[in-house]
């Protein structure tokens, strides 16, 4: 679960403007994947294609060898979890956050099935207990917290593949090292694949790619993409 490939992948938003000029990608079911580069470079847009946000313009994605164009786009989100960089919350509770959009009856069950959720410990951290603050409104949540909510949600939907869209770029350094270690710990059979600014946020990452001008211009683990400095 969670084998994906890009082989030769193309896409421009404007026709004979490629962004993507021809990426090519193995990502092993559940690895890591980070993808780093300047801004402009195209990480978003290739997470985006992920989804299907875009057709292609040349090159084919697949998903567990099913070319993603080829299924359908209910398949492709139970397949597939993003986390964005800014999440909004609803002016509810913390458990209603995490559990918006499952199949579920009431707040009181799906509170509990978030509770029953491994995602539980992923939120106690430095929050002071999930368990006495799953009642707390969103909105008074700190940025880290509310990020912390967002990717609980997101796990909670089980995908095979989990996209971290610069979701925690926002955040200070230490915060964000912290949820990454975290996710890291607890998320080890996921595939994830994680863009980010800061070379120094994915030196866990199994695969690092560097994106420039919408070609991979680097690829290798951290330290090998430091000895080539
Ligand atoms: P990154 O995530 O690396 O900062 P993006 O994927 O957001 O890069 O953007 C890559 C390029 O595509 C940029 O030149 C950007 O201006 C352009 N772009 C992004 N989104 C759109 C869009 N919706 N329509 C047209 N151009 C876009
Ligand atoms: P820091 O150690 O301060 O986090 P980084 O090594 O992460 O600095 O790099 C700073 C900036 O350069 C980031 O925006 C990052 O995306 C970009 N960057 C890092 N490595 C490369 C590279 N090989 N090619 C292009 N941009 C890079």
């Amino acid at each position: 679960r969670g084998h994906v490939r890009f082989e030769d992948v193309r896409f421009g938003y404007e026709p004979g403007r490629d962004i993507l000029k021809g990426i090519d990608l193995e990502i092993a079911p559940g690895s890591t994947l980070a993808v780093v580069g300047p801004s402009g470079a195209g990480k978003s847009t290739l997470a985006r294609l992920m989804y299907r946000f875009y057709d292609l313009t040349g090159g084919r994605i697949t998903i567990d060898d099913q070319d993603i164009a080829q299924v359908t786009q209910a398949s492709l989100r139970a397949a597939i979890g993003i986390v964005p960089q800014d999440t909004v919350l609803f002016n509810d509770t913390i458990g209603y956050n995490i559990a918006y959009g499952r199949e579920g009856a009431g707040q009181p069950e799906i509170e509990r099935a978030a509770q029953g959720a491994a995602i539980a410990g992923f939120i106690e951290r430095q929050t002071d207990g999930y368990a006495t603050r799953v009642g707390e409104r969103g909105l008074k949540l700190s940025g880290g917290e509310k990020q912390r909510v967002a990717i609980a949600r997101t796990l909670l939907k089980n995908p095979p593949v989990l996209i971290l869209d610069e979701a925690t770029s926002a955040l200070d350094s230490r915060t964000e090292a912290d949820i990454l270690d975290t996710l890291e710990a607890i998320e080890r059979d996921r595939t994830t694949i994680v863009i980010a600014h800061r070379l120094s946020t994915v030196v866990d990452a199994d695969q690092i790619v560097v994106l420039d001008a919408g070609r991979i211009a680097e690829r290798g683990s951290h330290a090998e993409l430091l000895r080539h400095r």
